[in-house]
């Protein structure tokens, strides 16, 4: 019998985790019963997954999804998978592929091991069906296309839901029409419940008279989406599932799939989707919805990390959460059954205490392209120890690494400064002649530290009749091109005195 494990293996060379999974499905009998608790899941091998489809980027919910996948797994020992479910060939493409490998990398959530696209294992899809197929679990559907569009006028004008009506549960094949290729469908349990045990929501029931026979394989023999997850939870060990509830239906038919089958299911955990600010379902109207718009509006992606964790799972008041502690405390207790909204300021709070943080050497080379554009010209060596000097009060002002870009490419800008307007302004005649005598004074200045500048700056204004600001904004103008800037003192002494003195002749030359 041909599985996925063996697929894979032929596909992708050795499959190192594959007596990791067989060792879980194995530990997965021993979960009857009860549904999730810490305790439970220590005696196994923990396998979450993520199973994104590929149909555009990264869904910031989905970023969301995989982070919970991976802590869960992370905090019991487990592994973390991956699987584009790229079955439907007409929405699925690579691009869509390569953006999701991308974004999960630069969060730091790529998944244990090659991932599984789902649509390599349609053979082993359609050997399930047969397979319930055989047991009596399934039966082929005859019903034509235009048949199941009478009946469910039919059901409509008679104010019932529209639900397959089961015609063909009893029939013999050997009533089938002729021409009509059939479709293989469920027999499902038509009395009783099927009951969830949900991390998130808890006990959730629904009556199997509401669940219909779905189709399991089309007439084209394709599987169906509700397929296919069923046999790849089963065939790469899934233990839990935590996913978006809007898949929370989805559960019950896949739970009489498993039964079906005889297979364990996995525990599931269906979190509430992501709302706006204004409380309706996060969608296109509310702004970025992609991980990687995130990174290009300069958000670090442990910040990200940190606010996704906090929406939809809390402990205590804490805001600030470390990935050792996340990994910690990620028990699957702690998420929220109320939708948590999207907070623009509260992430950006975040990244800005996530900048002050981070190690220096690692801002700069992350905002060194932003640097080398505004700039126009490659980062010297000399503009990064500048850079690199200036780093700790650049980032203290910054709250993303745009931001952060912006207020370091004085750092990086080549003389002759072209100056923003607002320096213009500060620099009137008044302000070259001023500094052009101050500029003599401060050839001679030692020691060159910013406590030595500030000093002679006041010293200098007082003797000559001006105010500190007189004399400290066309300075700061000199030397930055701009009216804002880090402390000009402390920028004076990274520039050392032979480029500050050029600058502001660059400046006063004339005077
Ligand atoms: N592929 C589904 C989605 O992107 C997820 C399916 C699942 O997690 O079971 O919404």
């Amino acid at each position: 019998m041909s599985c996925l494990f063996d697929i894979i293996s032929r596909l992708a060379g050795p499959f190192p985790w594959k007596e990791q999974y067989a060792t879980a499905s194995a530990a997965k009998g021993r979960l009857h019963g009860p549904y999730f608790s810490s305790i439970e899941c220590k005696s196994m091998t923990v396998v979450t997954r993520f199973a994104p489809s590929p149909t555009g980027f990264l869904h910031i919910g989905g970023a969301r999804t995989a982070l919970f996948n991976k802590l869960f797994a992370r905090h019991h020992g487990g592994k973390y998978l991956l699987r584009i479910e790229d079955t439907d060939k007409k929405r699925s493409t690579q691009d869509a592929i390569d953006a999701i490998h991308d974004a999960l990398s630069w969060l730091d959530l790529d998944c244990d091991g090659p991932a599984v696209s789902q649509s390599a294992q349609r053979d082993r899809h359609a050997e399930v069906a047969q397979q319930l197929l055989d047991m009596g679990h399934a039966y082929k559907c005859y019903a034509t296309p235009e048949e199941l569009t009478e009946m469910r006028a039919q059901q409509k004008a008679a104010g019932q839901t529209t639900r397959y009506d089961g015609r063909w549960r009893e029939r013999d094949p050997s009533e089938a029409p002729a021409g009509v290729d059939p479709v293989i469908r469920l027999r499902a349990p038509q009395d009783g419940e099927t009951v969830l045990q949900d991390m998130v929501q808890g006990e959730v029931t629904v009556a199997n008279a509401q669940l219909d026979d779905m189709i399991l394989l089309r007439s084209d023999g394709s599987p169906t989406y509700m397929l296919s997850v069923v046999v790849d939870d089963h065939d790469m060990g899934i233990t839990h599932v935590i996913r978006g509830d809007d898949h929370l239906t989805n559960a019950f038919r896949q739970i009489q799939l498993f039964k079906a089958m005889g297979w364990e299911q996995p525990i599931y955990g269906h979190v509430p989707l992501i709302h706006g600010p204004d409380g309706a379902k996060l969608s296109k109207r509310h702004g970025a919805l992609g991980a990687e718009a995130y990174r290009d509006m300069g958000f670090l992606p442990e910040a990200l990390r940190n606010y996704l964790l906090r929406l939809g799972w809390g402990h205590g008041d804490d805001e600030i959460i470390s990935d050792e502690q996340a990994t910690e405390w990620f028990d699957g207790s702690g998420l929220g059954k109320a939708p948590a909204r999207f907070d623009t300021a509260k992430l950006t709070a975040l990244n800005a205490h996530y900048l002050k943080t981070a190690e220096n050497a690692r801002l700069a080379e992350l905002i060194k392209p932003s640097l080398e554009t505004l700039s126009g010209i490659p980062m010297s060596e000399l503009s990064t120890e500048r850079l690199l000097a200036g780093m700790e009060s650049l980032k203290e002002r910054s709250k993303t690494l745009n931001e952060l870009a912006d207020s370091a490419a004085l750092y990086v800008r080549p003389r002759p400064l072209e100056m923003e307007p607002k320096a213009e302004k500060i620099l009137n005649d008044d302000a070259r002649a001023v500094l052009a005598t101050a500029r003599k004074s401060l050839e001679s200045l030692q020691p060159w530290t910013a406590d030595a500048l500030e000093a002679w700056a006041r010293e200098y204004a007082d003797n000559n009749d001006l105010k500190l600001g007189q004399l400290a904004q066309p300075l700061r103008a000199a030397i930055t091109g701009s009216n804002v800037s880090p402390p000009i003192f402390e920028v004076i002494t990274i520039f050392g005195r032979d480029e500050s003195l050029s600058r502001i002749a660059d400046i006063s030359g004339n005077h």
